[in-house]
């Protein structure tokens, strides 16, 4: 499995790029900007991006979002339940933070992922986990020994329930609920800040 992380736009996000090996097709998670850098590690490894994921849909993941999708063509899986943040910049944040304001178009490209749901990518199964919480239509996904877990749990953290879409309780529920029941030497990587390990968090988090 080919991983690697790029921080991302002017929020610096971790964007991750994710590759099969076997079979050279790649996804992009979370595409904050830096869009040039993201084709260019895609070109250098000899990569063809198949898909976009959004594990949720706050400015900081998504500032490279329509530029990526204009370049490339390729569809982008999201759950529905934040569809509406793409489109509006005060539910996505970006008019708060006071940085350029992102509104994305939404078109057929865009698609629609939910609990449960497997995706293919070449001989790679990412596996989508529904954790509303920070927002509404928040997901981490599993490949192999990893799990994304975007801004729902982070290293010796948790993400914030206070934004567009949050909910402290759905947020607890998710985490321990659809998280901790996970096997603890998954390696989480986050959409902020550094890699750590699903029993590390559930043994330490001291905000669960
Ligand atoms: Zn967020
Ligand atoms: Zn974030």
């Amino acid at each position: 499995m080919f991983l690697e992380r790029i921080p991302a736009g002017i929020y610096a996000v971790n964007c991750y790029v994710l590759g099969d090996k076997a079979t050279k097709k790649a996804a992009v998670i979370d595409p904050g900007g830096d869009v040039d850098r993201i084709m260019g590690l895609l070109k250098d490894n000899d990569l063809e991006l198949e898909y976009i994921l959004l594990t949720h849909a706050h400015v900081d993941h998504i500032g490279g979002l329509q530029e990526l999708k204009n370049r490339t063509g390729v569809p982008v899986y999201m759950h529905e339940a934040d569809l509406y943040m793409l489109m509006d910049g005060r539910a996505n944040q970006s008019v708060a933070l006071g940085g350029p304001v992102v509104e994305t178009e939404t078109d057929k490209l865009i698609k629609f992922v939910d609990d449960g749901d497997i995706l293919e990518l070449g001989e790679l199964r990412l596996s989508i986990i529904h954790t509303p919480g920070h927002t509404e239509g928040g997901i981490c996904i599993q490949v192999g020994d990893f799990i994304f877990t975007g801004d729902t749990l982070f290293s010796n953290s948790i993400g914030r329930s206070d934004l567009e879409g949050g909910n402290e309780e759905k947020l607890m529920d998710s985490i321990k609920n659809k998280l901790f029941v996970l096997d603890g030497d998954l390696k989480a990587l986050p959409g902020h800040g550094p890699a750590t390990t699903i029993g590390v968090e559930r043994d330490t988090n001291p905000y669960v």
